[in-house]
């Protein structure tokens, strides 16, 4: 079920024959993320996926919400869904869409995978395609605890209105070793522009800090190309060699790692915006600081959609996503991974007493941020295996309407998997 079509003018099951249609892509349930971003560059376009290529486009991603690099401005992936063909615990095979069953329909698109059906086809609307993605990459290194705070302190001053915005995706990592390390995209913007936004971060810091930043920008339209990248920077890319594989097909070399990686622990909490205003500043610049002492803070920017265009934020508001993430700045996730490991290959263990202290290391650092944002939550799809109160973190005021939606299609709980809705009875 790996069919993936192109329709410049996709109109929703049921809509009246009047009704012009929009671009859209249709994916079957095994469809891969890079199988969707092809056929919408191939007409020019850009659907809203995943980050890794190799996530499928219809299943726990985008039934989970669903963020890419450039979400800030497109949004999740839920938000962009028009259209799911779902087969339900009774056998039955359902549309969901704005027209019929809305209520399945809200629930797919935010309300987590494997619990209200089984997609068996998605379709999504196609964005019109940026011109050019950039990435800006480096570090700024202060020379001391102290002089790390002054950084964090002018970082939270300097993010509402510099980075907060549709342009920008990625992360930066703040770390124990007194250290910002960037790995972010910037969009519409040439090496210069994009530069110059980190200006008043970077001038004028003391004698001390030593800052090593640069921007590399690229055509949008070669970024799912696997002969751009053979050209321009062939590391960048790794090629699909499984047996029975697609050598056309690829993910970031960034990535490997996940593939044979062991998780000690995966940790995240989002970070509301108000906590950058003027009056929240110092509180949130010692929150930062101090969790900074016992891990690496990886803030991604495109999982918060604070700063996201209005019509974004609307199409968003239609969905069945925690709405918190509408109020986030960023989700800050903490992580730790030993790879290439293999649990049960002799001499390739991994080694857990390491992964023991690192997971005590960052429940130190979560402990901070969670007590530093009361009621706030988190994204199911990239959370702690153990999050405390989950229905209120992963799907907060929603969680019992998403219940009764829950129970209206699978009424013996048939669909049953780890902290999803009505995993509890
Ligand atoms: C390498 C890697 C990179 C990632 N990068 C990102 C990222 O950039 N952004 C992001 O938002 N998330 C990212 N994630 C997290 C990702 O969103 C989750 O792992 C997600 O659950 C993957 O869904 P899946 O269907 O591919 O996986 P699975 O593990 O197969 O499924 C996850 C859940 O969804 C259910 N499910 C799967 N298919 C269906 C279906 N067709 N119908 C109904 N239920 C279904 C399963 O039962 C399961 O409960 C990444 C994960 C990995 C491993």
């Amino acid at each position: 079920m790996r069919a993936v079509t192109y329709n410049e003018a996709f109109r929703i099951t049921g809509a009246a024959n009047t009704d012009p249609g929009v671009p859209a892509v249709t994916a079957e349930a095994g469809a891969r993320w890079i199988e969707v971003y092809l056929a919408a560059s191939a007409n020019n376009r850009y659907v809203q996926g995943g980050g890794c290529t190799s996530v499928g486009a219809a299943g726990g991603f985008i039934q989970g919400g669903g963020y890419g690099s450039f979400s800030k401005r497109f949004g999740t992936g839920a938000g962009s869904v028009l259209e799911f063909e779902v087969v339900t615990s009774g056998g039955q095979m359902l549309i969901a869409n704005a027209a019929q069953n809305t209520d399945l329909f809200w629930a797919l698109r935010g309300g987590g995978g494997g619990t209200f059906g089984v997609v068996t086809k998605v379709t999504l609307r196609a964005h019109e395609r940026p011109n050019t993605i950039g990435i800006l990459r480096g570090t700024i290194t202060a020379p001391d605890d102290d002089s790390f705070k002054t950084l964090i302190e002018r970082f939270v001053a300097f993010y509402p209105q510099a980075v907060n915005n549709p342009s920008w995706g990625e992360q930066i990592a703040i770390r124990k070793d007194n250290s910002f390390e960037m790995f972010l995209t910037y969009l519409d913007l040439d090496e210069a522009a994009a530069l110059a936004v980190w200006a008043p971060l970077t001038d004028g810091l003391p004698e001390g800090f030593v800052v090593d930043l640069a921007a590399k920008t690229h055509p949008f339209a070669g970024m799912w190309d696997l002969d751009y990248w053979k050209e321009t920077d062939p590391g960048f890319v790794s090629i699909d060699q499984s047996p029975g594989g697609r050598p056309d097909l690829f993910w970031w070399a960034l990535n490997q790692g996940e593939v044979t990686g062991f998780i000690d622990t995966y940790q995240s909490r989002w970070l509301p915006i108000d906590h950058f205003a003027p009056d929240n500043t110092d509180a949130l610049t010692q929150v930062l600081f101090d969790a900074s002492r016992h891990a690496h803070l990886r803030l991604q920017i495109n999982k918060g959609l604070s700063g996201a265009p209005d019509d974004v934020l609307a199409r968003e508001q239609e969905t069945s996503v925690n709405p918190l993430v509408r109020e986030a700045a960023a989700i800050v996730i903490l992580t730790s991974r030993q790879a290439p490991r293999f649990p049960g290959v002799p001499g390739h263990e991994p080694d857990l007493a390491k992964g023991r202290k690192a997971a005590a290391d960052i429940d130190a650092a979560l402990a901070i941020l969670r007590t530093a944002t009361p009621g706030g939550g988190t994204y199911m799809n990239e959370a702690d295996y153990f999050e405390p109160d989950w229905q209120q973190s992963f799907y907060g005021v929603h969680y019992d309407r998403l219940l009764a939606i829950k129970r209206r299609y699978d009424p013996t709980n048939l669909f049953k998997v780890h902290h999803g809705v009505g995993s509890e009875f």
